[in-house]
Parts: structure tokens; C-alpha cells; sequence
């Protein structure tokens, strides 16, 4: 079958190998659509923090039909359409027995980082890592298991036992925010600015329900300030996490407020425990990360609902390569989706 490999940090190929085998407790999916992700850039390059061992197929937003059933498995039939969960924690800590991988105390692997993923014909995945798709289309639920399962976990890490938000600002309008943009907007009765650097994403932005746009270019925090009467915004996603964005949040939201950032941009804001400081009193700040096993099924059931749709420009599997290197250059709005 084909697959696309990383064979050595930032080699990535289009090879011929053999098809996998479900192994016990394991289905093999023959893969439908497999979503790219920003951070396929790094796993191909196969950066040093991700202790990667090479050659391994990438690919973690995978949607597929299955195969065949490895000895054991119970509770799924040849047939049925299933997403693939897009991590693994040790299963044996607190949090992993409660299907909450993305807390595991001893650290995830990732799906198509640390093995195989699904850009690919085939994949073989543990039954207990797979959710039901069926009745999805299998292009538009591939983003939905990544982007859209953190996009889903940084709604819900809003905190529920705060007033309700009355202003939600979602920073950087890309694969993850204009996700969160559309979950945001069903569950919450609040004013969602948007803020991108990229007009057509505001464009975007405003198609999916925000209520303001404002294009990032600098002087984005005196203009919120000057129309929101000040520090006005009660909470805070944002989908960039620089220097920058992390200021502009900072700057912009008073006591009582929330920050939750799900962007890996580097970036990092002073918090002082000082009376006047940049972060303001009693607001929290929380790095989010990836989501649960449950709610891959909650992120899926809102696909299904017609709440949650990602935007998608589709590729042949063939062009993974390509694809990649779109994403990278910034080219691609919405999510790329390889079909094999
Ligand atoms: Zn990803
Ligand atoms: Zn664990």
C-alpha cells in the first residue's frame, strides 16, 4: 500500500510498503480521509522535543472504514465508519482510566507521531482508541478528531461556574479557531470578536457568526479597548499563543477573566504577583491540550449536528507532501484533507 513516511527529520516520502496487520485488540481501518495538521510540519521535521523514532507514517486526523477485526476485539463490525482517537496515554494513570488521555501523568504518544498514523490506505489502531463516524461524511469528520476535538476541549475549559461570558475573543481564525468560532457561538449568548492578521479569515470569521471582526496589524489592543470601554473582555481563546497574542489577551481582559491558549506559538506573558500587574487580578491562564476520548464522540456528535464544520480543501493522498508544504506557506484556509 502507499503511505507517506517520514524517513529521516524533514524527509518525508510517498513509499510502497506492506499493508499492516490488526494485531490483538487492534481493528485495521481502510483509511477514507486524513486531515493535515499545522504541526505535521514539525513531526515531519521530526524535531528533537518530540523524541520520535524513525520511519514512521504520519497522519493524525484519520477517518476510515474497518477492515477487518484483530483477535479479540468486540463491539464493532467490519464496515462501520470510526475516527481514530489521536493519542495514547500510558492507560494506567488516574486520568487515562477515565478516558482522559490528554491529562496523562506520564505524557501521550501521538497517533501518526510515535506510530503509524493515516496517511495511508490502511491503519491499525487499538478498538479502544476509535469512535463511531458513521453517518458522517468522512472528509469534513477528519479534521473534527484533532483541530476539532481542541477546539471543543477550549470551549469546555471555559469555566462554567463563572458568570456567563459576555464577551468571548478567539484569536487567530485558522484550522483550530474557526472551529472553536462556530462551537462558541451555539453555546454561548455572548459578543465573539474575532482577531486574525489575515483579512480572508476574518472574512471567514464573520461567515461563521462573529460579531466583530479586527485585523490584527499592531495596534489591535487600543482598538479593542477604545471600542469595548475598556478591559471588557471576559474571556479569551487564543489559537496563536505568541508573544504578541498573549499581550494582546493580557491587555485586554479584566478581573475575573479567562485566558485559555491552545496555540503552541512560543510565546510567553509576564505574571507577576504583584497588586498592578500585566495579567490582572483573579483572571486565570490556561495552556489547554488536545481533548478526552469522550469528547471526540461530544466533537463528532456536533459534526453530525451540523454545529461544528470545517472548512476543508481536499488532496490526493498522493500529494501529502505537498499539502504539508501549503499548510506551511500559509496557503491553506480551513483544513487540508488527503483522500487516498
Ligand atoms: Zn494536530
Ligand atoms: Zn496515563
Amino acid at each position: 500500500m502507499r503511505a507517506y513516511k517520514v524517513l529521516a527529520p524533514g524527509r518525508g516520502e510517498m513509499v510502497d510498503i506492506e499493508r499492516p496487520q490488526p494485531g490483538p485488540s487492534e481493528v485495521l481501518l481502510r483509511v477514507a480521509a486524513t486531515g493535515v495538521c499545522h504541526s505535521d510540519v514539525f513531526i515531519r521535521d521530526a524535531i528533537p522535543a518530540l523524541k520520535m523514532s524513525l520511519p514512521v507514517t504520519l497522519g493524525h486526523e484519520v477517518v476510515g472504514v474497518i477492515e477487518e477485526l484483530g483477535v479479540g476485539v468486540s463491539g464493532w463490525t467490519p464496515g462501520q465508519q470510526a475516527a481514530a482517537y489521536v493519542m495514547r496515554g500510558c492507560g494506567s494513570c488516574a486520568p487515562c482510566r477515565r478516558g482522559l488521555d490528554n491529562f496523562c501523568h506520564v505524557g501521550y504518544l501521538g497517533l501518526g507521531t510515535h506510530f503509524d498514523g493515516g496517511m495511508a490506505e490502511f491503519m491499525a489502531i487499538p478498538a479502544d482508541a476509535i469512535a463511531d463516524a458513521s453517518g458522517l461524511d468522512p472528509i469534513a469528520a477528519a479534521p473534527l478528531t484533532d483541530a476539532g476535538l481542541t477546539a471543543l476541549h477550549t470551549v469546555n475549559s471555559i469555566d462554567r461556574g463563572r458568570p456567563d461570558p459576555e464577551r468571548i475573543m478567539i484569536i487567530g481564525i485558522g484550522g483550530l479557531g474557526h472551529l472553536a468560532l462556530q462551537i462558541a457561538t451555539y453555546r454561548f449568548h455572548a459578543e465573539i470578536i474575532a482577531v486574525d492578521r489575515d483579512p480572508k479569515a476574518l472574512e471567514l470569521a464573520r461567515k461563521l457568526g462573529a460579531d466583530s471582526t479586527v485585523l490584527a496589524r499592531g495596534s489591535e489592543a487600543a482598538e479593542i479597548l477604545a471600542w469595548a470601554g475598556g478591559r471588557e473582555i471576559d474571556v479569551v481563546l487564543d489559537f496563536v499563543g505568541s508573544d504578541s497574542t498573549l499581550a494582546l489577551a493580557a491587555a485586554v481582559t479584566n478581573r475575573g477573566a479567562q485566558i485559555l491558549v491552545a496555540g503552541l506559538g512560543g510565546g510567553s506573558v509576564p505574571f507577576q504577583a504583584v497588586s498592578v500587574s500585566t495579567v490582572a487580578p483573579e483572571v486565570s491562564l490556561l495552556r489547554v491540550s488536545a481533548g478526552s476520548r469522550h469528547e471526540l464522540a461530544e466533537a463528532l456528535d456536533l459534526g453530525r449536528a451540523g454545529v461544528m464544520h470545517a472548512e476543508t480543501v481536499v488532496y490526493p493522498l498522493e500529494q501529502a507532501g505537498r499539502a504539508i508544504d501549503d499548510i506551511n506557506e500559509g496557503k491553506v484556509i480551513g483544513r487540508a484533507v488527503l483522500v487516498p
